[in-house]
């Protein structure tokens, strides 16, 4: 089976291939031939903008992966806007140090990551499924590894930050884990050979 993931973001595609790689052909947007369709992640939740991403795709199976973090102290900020938190042309560097700013008087540092993941079959209809990992916002960044918000996440039952793990421990309980196992719970249940 080949899944395409739609999304040329690598730290994101490496993470699906070490999960996925070994039941199916895992292709990101590009080398499926879709490089030139841009989405704008302009929808109000994380599962409008995983569906956006896969609308303009076709293929046997299209994946399109939205993710947020959570902060309990913020009101679940910076939530469905987590990658435009520190603005339009901010990066993920700017987003942890607005994070950190925001949460220098806060008492309670509880957070959770969702993934959604929008999954389009090969007739058109789209469904989604979603993983959610609990835990907090560290003091300031730990570790070098990851991506997005990784220096400053703790899983719960850890206490190193995701960017202080090994790849396969991250991946071990990780929000999108936990979405590609809803994926491929779903991929089974609906009969397609995974
Ligand atoms: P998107 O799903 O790629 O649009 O990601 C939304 C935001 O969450 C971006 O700021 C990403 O950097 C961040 N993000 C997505 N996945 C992860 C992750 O696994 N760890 C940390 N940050 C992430």
């Amino acid at each position: 089976m080949k899944i395409i993931v739609s999304t040329d973001n690598r730290h994101k595609l490496q993470e699906i291939r070490e999960m996925l790689g070994f039941v199916a052909e895992i292709v990101s947007k590009t080398e499926a031939g879709f490089g030139d369709v841009y989405v704008v992640e302009d929808g109000d939740s994380l599962e409008a903008n995983a569906i956006k991403k896969v609308e303009p795709l076709e293929g046997e199976v299209v994946i399109g992966d939205d993710t947020g973090l959570f902060v309990d102290a913020l009101d679940g900020a910076p939530g469905v806007y987590s990658s435009r938190y520190s603005g339009a042309d901010g990066d993920d560097a700017k987003n942890r140090a607005k994070l950190l700013r925001a949460m220098e008087d806060a008492q309670c540092r509880d957070a959770h990551f969702t993934t959604v993941i929008a999954v389009k079959k090969k007739d058109g209809t789209i469904y989604t499924v979603e993983g959610t990992v609990y835990g907090t916002i560290a003091e300031r960044e730990r570790g070098e590894d990851g991506f997005g918000y990784d220096a400053l996440f703790i899983p719960e039952g850890s206490d190193r930050t995701f960017a202080e793990m090994q790849a396969d421990e991250k991946n071990a309980c990780s929000h999108r884990r936990r979405a590609l196992d809803a994926l491929k719970k779903s991929l089974l249940e609906i009969g397609e050979k995974i």
